[in-house]
């Protein structure tokens, strides 16, 4: 898809000024040569962190039903690479998702649950949302019997600021339906999954 948030020449020397006013602000020279590109480079990549917001879930959640009729076990994706940003110090996060649902007719490409993951990482996020919005975007579009999310994950804004918790994982979870509400179900994910 292509990025048309940032169209427009007019808009090109702004949105590059932006940039070179924080590398003042922390006391750099924009203009030291190491720096010219910068710039470009970092408009570049922050359009990439956040990819997210130019995608829609639900055109990725199409699913099929052929080959589904005798599937009515758990389907688990796990180490599924998470790349975020925290919204309150739009530093990184970043970790492993592990995605399991219980279809009902219908499944989804395996490749497609990393992709769901995506959509919602690449964007401004705090990790219990992110969780929460790939666990109601699977029981919402695929409408499978159940859902589970769990998601660590190492806060750089924790890390390197402040208290400076090193080392430290953040996990949420979100479940839905019979994983919710079945403890067999729960138990069956979270042993899959390993913990
Ligand atoms: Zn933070």
């Amino acid at each position: 898809m292509t990025d048309t948030r940032h169209d427009g020449a007019d808009h090109e020397d702004r949105d590059l000024q932006m940039v070179r006013d924080l590398l003042a602000y922390i006391g750099e020279d924009p203009a030291r040569e190491g720096l010219l590109e910068t710039p470009s480079r970092f408009l570049k990549a922050w359009r990439e962190y956040t990819r997210g917001y130019l995608e829609k879930p639900e055109e990725i959640l199409k699913a099929f039903e052929d080959g589904a009729e005798r599937v009515d076990e758990m389907v688990i994706v796990r180490d599924i690479p998470v790349y975020s940003l925290c919204e309150h110090h739009l530093a990184p996060f970043f970790g492993k998702a592990y995605v399991g649902y219980i279809p009902d007719q219908k499944i989804l490409g395996l490749s497609k649950i990393s992709r769901l993951v995506e959509v919602f990482a690449r964007r401004l996020q705090v990790q219990e949302r992110l969780t929460n919005q790939i666990a109601d975007a699977l029981h919402t579009h695929l409408q499978p019997l159940g859902v589970a999310v769990v998601i660590e994950c190492r806060h750089m804004c924790m890390e390197s600021r402040g208290v400076r918790h090193t080392g430290t994982a953040t996990v949420t979870s979100a479940l839905r339906g019979s994983i919710k509400n079945d403890p067999d179900s729960r138990r069956e994910f979270l042993s899959l999954i390993g913990r």
